[in-house]
């Protein structure tokens, strides 16, 4: 690789083979390595790109804001250093967008804020979106990148996992499928509410899924875990995830879902035994 500053952001490294490649490449890619096939983790804003309609999604609730309620230390800096980077003010960003020009009911993580964590800010727009698909009578997708909830926010964050659970019982009451695609990581409080009781689960290759990390784990003295313990592959062999789905195949996959599942809302049929 040449070296010096002229050459800075043209190449990058998988972190999985350690392999070289072409930045232009990469992204060209949606950051999967041509050579591994690993799936390098995407911002909301590249998820969004890559996944609806171009230009579709209209962003909605993008001022909403925590409170440090608990005053927990180093919270506002950190919080505030995470809204610099990312340019959104917490970790999900929720709105219509439209697939093959179906309409949905979208949401996406950003991992880059705070490791995607779920706090009332999230909780409440995760709510949102579900409640928004069951009103208006669209198909709701949640692109989940979490390691759980925001500690900082204590109880308060561990309630949106009941709350954002609930509003997926409004879905099925309205008979709006909920499709939830996991990516890496999609942990604890995340993968324990709402993400976990969607109507189809899709996941990316090797992504983590679990409930708790592998630290945790090894506390407890899960010794015995296997190879592939809390990836995509392993929670899709015990029926946790229905499918695994490559980033290039998974907006047609997505289309297809939407297609099939959510016809009823389109010609206001009703569903067949519901
Ligand atoms: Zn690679």
């Amino acid at each position: 690789m040449p070296s010096g500053e002229a050459d800075a952001g043209r190449f990058v490294q998988c972190t999985s083979c350690r392999k070289t490649l072409f930045s232009a490449d990469f992204e060209h890619e949606l950051r999967v390595c041509r050579f591994c096939g690993h799936h390098h983790r995407l911002s909301a804003r590249d998820r969004i790109a890559c996944t609806f309609d171009e230009g579709s999604f209209e962003e909605t609730d993008a001022g909403l804001r925590t409170v440090d309620v608990l005053k927990f230390p180093d919270y506002m800096p950190k919080h505030e250093q995470a809204v610099t980077k990312t340019g959104m003010n917490d970790s999900v960003m929720i709105g219509r967008a439209k697939l093959d020009g179906m309409p949905v009911s979208a949401g996406v993580a950003e991992f880059g804020f705070m490791g995607g964590s779920m706090g009332v800010v999230a909780g409440e727009k995760v709510t949102r979106c579900l409640e928004r698909g069951a009103e208006e009578g669209m198909p709701v997708i949640m692109v989940c990148a979490s390691g759980g909830a925001r500690m900082q926010e204590g109880l308060s964050s561990l309630v949106q996992m009941a709350k954002t659970t609930v509003a997926v019982e409004r879905c099925r009451e309205a008979g709006v499928p909920f499709i939830a695609v996991m990516t890496d990581p999609t942990m604890a409080g995340v993968l324990a509410s709402y993400a976990s009781v969607a109507d189809v689960i899709l996941a990316e290759p090797k992504a983590m899924i679990g409930f708790a990390g592998a630290r945790v784990s090894k506390q407890a003295q899960v010794v015995k875990a296997p190879s592939d313990f809390q990836t995509a592959e392993w929670v899709n062999k015990s029926g946790m995830v229905d499918r695994i789905v490559e980033r290039r195949d998974m907006r047609g996959t997505l289309i297809a879902l939407v297609r099939a599942l959510g016809a009823h809302l389109r010609t206001g049929k009703a569903l067949v035994g519901a």
